[in-house]
C-alpha cells in the first residue's frame, strides 16, 4: 500500500522544507519516495536533488511526448522528484498544472504501488483551485497542516481545514513547525484539538535548516547525525505509521479569535 500524503499550509510556513526532509530521513531506511511539488514556486524538490528542477508545465511547452527522464529526477537516495510547475504570475489557475502533470505521470505509469510514500506539497491557498486538485482528484488519501503558532499561520490552517471537510478529506493531524514564539506547543496543540484532530509532529526551529538551505541539501543529508534529522526521521516514522483520521470541525471567524485571545500573553 502506498501511502499518499498532500501537505498544506500558509506560505512561508516550511512544508517543502518538511516535505524534502522527511523524504529524505525516509530514504535512509530503504523506502520508496516519490515527492510532487505541486506549488507553481517549484522550489519542493531543490533542496532533495541540489537545484532547482525544470516543471512538468514548461517541459511540456518544449517537448511533445515528454519521456520519464524528462519530468521525473532523483533526488537524495533516489528519492524520485517530480515539480508540477504552475502559471504565469498573475494568469491562469495552479490547479491545472498539478492536473497536467499528474495525468502526464499516470500516462508514463510512473505512480506505481512499488512506492512507499507519495508526497503532494501543496499550497496553502484555499480558494486557489490548485488547492484542491489532490483531494478532489483522488491523487492524495490525507491531508496533513503544518502550522507554527503564529496567528497568521493558525488562521490559515483553518482556512485549509475548512476546504478538507468541504473535500471530505481525511485529516491525519497537524505538524508544528516552531517558530519559537512563547507558548508555541500549547497553541498548536490545542487549535488541533479544537479542529478535531491532533499534533501528529513538531519541529523545532533550528538555523541547520537555513544551513543547509544554501547548499541546496536537506539538514538530513548535510547533518546526518544532528538533533533535526533525528526529529525528521521521527516524524517520517508517525506519519506513515498513522491509521487515525478525522474529517475537521473548523472554527468559524468568531471563534477562532476567541481561541487566540485565550491565549493572550
Ligand atoms: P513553504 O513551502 O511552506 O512555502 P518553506 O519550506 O519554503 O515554506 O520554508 C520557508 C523558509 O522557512 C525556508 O526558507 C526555510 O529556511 C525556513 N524554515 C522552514 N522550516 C524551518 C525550521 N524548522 N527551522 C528553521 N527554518 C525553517
Ligand atoms: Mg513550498
Amino acid at each position: 500500500m502506498t501511502k499518499k500524503i498532500a501537505i498544506y499550509g500558509k506560505g512561508g510556513i516550511g512544508k517543502s522544507t518538511t516535505v524534502a526532509n522527511v523524504a529524505a530521513a525516509y530514504s535512509n531506511l530503504n523506502k520508496q519516495i516519490m515527492v510532487i511539488g505541486c506549488d507553481p514556486k517549484a522550489d519542493t524538490t531543490r533542496t532533495l536533488c541540489g537545484r532547482r528542477l525544470p516543471t512538468i508545465l514548461d517541459t511540456i511547452k518544449e517537448i511533445k511526448n515528454p519521456k520519464v527522464e524528462d519530468v521525473l529526477f532523483n533526488g537524495f537516495n533516489g528519492v524520485k522528484c517530480v515539480e508540477s510547475g504552475g502559471p504565469e504570475p498573475g494568469v491562469g489557475c495552479a490547479g491545472r498544472g498539478v492536473i497536467v502533470a499528474m495525468k502526464l505521470l499516470e500516462k508514463l505509469n510512473l505512480i506505481d504501488d512499488n512506492l512507499d510514500l507519495i508526497f503532494y506539497d501543496v499550497l496553502g491557498d484555499v480558494v486557489c483551485g490548485g488547492f484542491a486538485v489532490p483531494l478532489r482528484e483522488d491523487y492524495a488519501d490525507e491531508v496533513c497542516i503544518v502550522t507554527s503558532g503564529e496567528y497568521m499561520s493558525l488562521y490559515a490552517a483553518n482556512n485549509i481545514s475548512k476546504g478538507v471537510k468541504k473535500l471530505k478529506g481525511n485529516l491525519a493531524g497537524i505538524i508544528c513547525n516552531c517558530k519559537g514564539i512563547s507558548n508555541e506547543i500549547a497553541i498548536v496543540e490545542s487549535f488541533a484539538q479544537k479542529i478535531g484532530t491532533k499534533v501528529i509532529g513538531i519541529i523545532p526551529r533550528d538555523e541547520t535548516v537555513q544551513m543547509s538551505e544554501i547548499e541546496a541539501k536537506t539538514v538530513v543529508e548535510k547533518f546526518p547525525e544532528s538533533k533535526m534529522a533525528q526529529k525528521y526521521l521521527n516524524l517520517a516514522k508517525k506519519l506513515v505509521s498513522n491509521n487515525s483520521y478525522s474529517i475537521p470541525n473548523p472554527m468559524d471567524d468568531e471563534d477562532f479569535e476567541n481561541f487566540f485571545l485565550s491565549f493572550k500573553i
